[in-house]
């Protein structure tokens, strides 16, 4: 027995200086003749894209991280190893607020806290010895990085899919920014500070996502992403069908569209409602008895949160508008409202209300002592929500069912002039401008003359300036430095300001994936060609917290580049898969409950290999896993048993690659059939994220290997550890390599992936007790399909029946089938 202990102190960094000299990770983009020149069915692809989500650099990175790039880097390897040239590279999504919040208290730049924060980053990627290919490393911040950023930008101004309007925003007192509706919780609360949102009318950049509603739902379809993330999707892109119709009011001379999925129940329609944020409001009210209340209600409205306001069970309030609107079906004048429940986000803002169809409209009425009419039979109760024949509406509908009403109603509107069918999607444009001071600069100006104008492509970057200030003041820190906010137009030359306001932190990370393939391209944000051959990103991991966010965002702009003829896929990630949350004692890791496990720390104690395998043997990698210290010197113990027989088999035998002995028998044979079982194992939960299992396969067959290694040949044994070594290597990379390289002097990453041998893949096998006269004599493995004929033979086979049956005579045997033979004898 060996004296000598596993150390991961010193196995570790052997192996990543070996990477780190060698650039073993990187892969150089094929060029020219290579590359291919139409995109590649994914299956016969030989180029492989594993991509996890890009690191926000706060700090150190935690465990959650090592989590996530455990499960890329397992997948990275497998790939590499079925022969594919993998593409697997790291950069930092490094614009934003924290490293800015920072700065205003600290007066420290971003910058620099943010260059900190990625060098501990990097350091830490190293010591976990992820495999990741260095030379394409990126950071969104960097001017040769958001170069690309503002010119994609540029390319939607000019397509007309980035425009500027003023619009009721969500702003954050406290973060002194407006806010993206994915950005403010359920509560109206910012998700980043928690403080209560405000409303706030100003000029805004948006992106015209809304254009992409239809396809962001239709090419769901089309990508293999887990249903709970696709359903996420589809709800917030909340597409309905229904009708649009025209309300007119007479006394100022407007029409009002609303978009309702009930046309059914127009006739039932006795009041309308809009939104405090309507633009109109004010303008409706002005001069009427109600302009003073209009206008109270309004402000107050406005910093409620849209969950309260659509809240079912909260008294409804309003305020009359002092005007009326035409029902288009009737020509009745019906009273207009402003009410909050009534959300800008939905539809257009107005509605028509049919209390007696509607729940809160119902409510409202009530409140009010607003006329309610039944225009759908069924049901004792009002409001009533269901399907019925048509009453009180029109004699050409009275009596249809309303589900068939519906359509004759919309086709008679479409008609007349007054409506037509119409799709609602609960997705709004994207609005993507910041007033803050550390993201990407807006490329364009204002020119007295010539209005807004591009900044010349030539000109990008347009680099953020040094500020003294972060200080958010209601506008962009940039606004102060006055040197850098005025320009030239140009176009007329004549003298003209910077935009201050800079891009949401979502519009960096929405195409990093795109600028990994051709990194240091400087010509071009990518050559379409070097594209073709990595993309679509073959795996992305992350979090299921961009669901909706990171995740619609990226879809959405590669399908704008692609109708710019600037990419030739729509899909930018073709397989996804979310991992799920590290818990401490059942909750979330903070520093104020103060359970947060330090993964340097970890690494520090164990080795990365231990962290590693634990962190995806805990739990199926999708699931939630609460951390153990218990569980870690568990898996710590076994890759340390790993480590020790190996090291005794070199002690005795020369490394040399082994498949094992010819023809193995008894405990060779055992150990053969467990080695080859291994291998189909771990192949099959690769494959699918079993990466728990996969790890239990090898303990068990490293088990096996210390219970048989007295009986066991040498060569049997050194084929079993060298096998479970080439298997761990993508939970463990470091001794995976070490072990293979003491037992076959070969570097196990350059190995191909092993391969099961259907001679020792015993198909579904079961123990067959074997009875002599009523006497257990032995048991013998028999296939689980063998028939009644094969059991005897087995049986009569087995050595100690055999034994038991010298001098005697077989009268017949009675067989148990799926558990025993007894042979009756004389
Ligand atoms: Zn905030
Ligand atoms: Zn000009």
């Amino acid at each position: 027995m060996s004296e000598r202990r596993y150390e991961p102190g010193t196995i570790e960094p052997r192996w990543q200086q070996i990477w780190e000299r060698e650039r073993t990770w990187e892969v150089p983009n094929r060029s020219g003749l290579d590359a291919p020149s139409i995109p590649q069915p994914a299956a016969e692809r030989e180029s492989a894209y594993v991509l996890e989500m890009l690191p926000y650099p706060s700090g150190e990175p935690h465990i959650g991280h090592l989590k996530v790039y455990s499960v890329g880097d397992a997948i990275a390897h497998y790939e590499r190893r079925l022969g594919r040239r993998v593409l697997h590279p790291m950069g930092y999504d490094s614009f934003g607020l924290p490293a800015e919040n920072h700065a205003i208290k600290t007066g420290e730049h971003p910058r620099d806290s943010t260059a900190a924060s990625i060098a501990s980053f990097q350091r830490q990627f190293r010591s976990w010895g992820i495999s990741i290919d260095w030379s394409r490393e990126l950071a969104t911040h960097e001017p040769a990085y958001y170069r690309w950023t503002q010119w994609i930008f540029l390319q939607l101004l000019r397509a007309g899919l980035a425009y500027r309007r003023e619009a009721a925003v969500k702003w954050c007192p406290n973060d002194q920014t407006v806010l993206a509706n994915e950005q403010v919780d359920a509560d109206g609360h910012c998700e980043r500070c928690g403080a209560l949102v405000e409303v706030r009318q100003l000029e805004q950049w948006f992106l015209s996502i809304t254009d992409y509603a239809e396809r962001l739902l239709s090419d769901l379809g089309s990508i293999e992403w887990p249903e709970h993330v696709k359903t996420m999707q589809r709800n917030w892109i909340g597409r309905s069908e229904g009708a649009e119709v025209t309300f007119r009011c007479e006394e100022i001379d407007v029409d009002y569209q609303v978009f309702t999925t009930r046309p059914d129940t127009l006739f039932g329609a006795t009041f309308f409602v809009m939104a405090p944020e309507h633009p109109d409001v004010v303008r409706l009210s002005a001069g009427t008895e109600h302009e003073q209340a209009v206008r109270e209600y309004v402000n107050r409205s406005l910093t409620e949160s849209n969950e309260d306001r659509g809240n079912l069970e909260k008294p409804k309030t309003g305020v009359p508008l002092g005007r009326t609107v035409t029902n288009p079906v009737n020509g009745e004048q019906i009273p207009m409202y402003v009410a909050d429940y009534v959300l800008m986000e939905y539809g257009t803002g107005a509605i028509m209300a049919v209390p007696a169809h509607d729940e809160r409209d119902h409510a409202f009425a009530v409140q009010y002592g607003l006329p309610i009419r039944r225009v759908v039979e069924g049901g004792d109760e009002l409001p009533y929500g269901g399907d019925g024949p048509l009453t009180n509406s029109h004699p050409d509908f009275d009596g249809m069912h309303n589900r068939q009403a519906l359509s004759a109603i919309v086709d008679w509107l479409q008609r007349e002039g007054k409506g037509h069918a119409s799709v609602n999607y609960r997705l709004r444009d994207w609005l993507v401008s910041r007033q803050r001071y550390w993201g990407c600069p807006i490329p364009v100006v204002y020119c007295e003359r010539c209005g807004m104008v591009p900044v010349d492509e030539a000109d990008l970057p347009v680099r953020l300036p040094d500020v003294d200030d972060y200080q958010p003041k209601g506008r962009s820190p940039l606004a102060a430095a006055e040197d850098w906010v005025r320009t030239k137009c140009p176009q007329c030359g004549a003298p003209a300001r910077r935009e201050t306001d800079t891009m949401d932190t979502f519009v960096d990370s929405s195409w990093y994936f795109l600028r990994y393939c051709d990194a240091s391209n400087d010509g071009a944000a990518w050559d379409p060609s070097v594209l073709r051959d990595w993309m679509p990103v073959d795996q992305y991991i992350g979090g299921v917290e961009h669901a909706i966010l990171h995740l619609m965002y990226a879809r959405f702009l590669t399908k704008a580049l692609h109708d710019l003829e600037l990419l030739d896929f729509e899909e930018p990630f073709r397989a996804l898969f979310t991992q799920g949350m590290v818990t401490k004692d059942g909750a979330k890791m903070s520093k104020s409950k103060g359970n947060v496990v330090s993964p340097a720390a970890i690494v520090e104690r164990v080795g990365a290999d231990a962290a590693r395998c634990y962190i995806l043997f805990i739990g199926p990698p999708d699931q939630d896993i609460d951390w153990s210290d218990e569980g870690l010197e568990g898996v710590y113990r076994f890759l340390s048993r790993l480590w020790r027989i190996a090291a005794d088999i070199a002690d005795i035998r020369t490394p040399a690659a082994t498949d094992g002995p010819e023809n193995p028998i008894d405990a060779d044979l055992e150990l053969m059939r467990k080695t080859h079982w291994a291998i189909e194992k771990v192949s099959g939960d690769l494959r699918r994220f079993a990466f728990n299992t996969a790890i239990a396969a090898v303990m068990e067959l490293v088990n096996d290997c210390y219970r048989l290694r007295e009986q066991a040949d040498i060569e049997t044994l050194a084929f079993a550890i060298s096998s479970a070594a080439s298997l761990l290597f993508p939970f463990a990379p470091h001794l995976g390599s070490e072990v293979y390289e003491m037992l076959v002097g070969e570097r196990v990453w350059e190995q191909p992936w092993p391969a099961g041998d259907e001679r020792y893949l015993a198909r579904e096998e079961f123990e067959l007790v074997c009875q002599v006269a009523g006497k257990v004599r032995d048991r013998v493995m028999v296939p689980s399909d063998a028939d009644e004929q094969a059991l005897i033979d087995a049986c009569l086979a087995a050595p100690n029946v055999k034994s038991h049956l010298e001098g005697r005579e077989i009268v017949r045997s009675i067989v148990v089938p799926g558990r025993l033979v007894n042979v009756v004898v004389r």
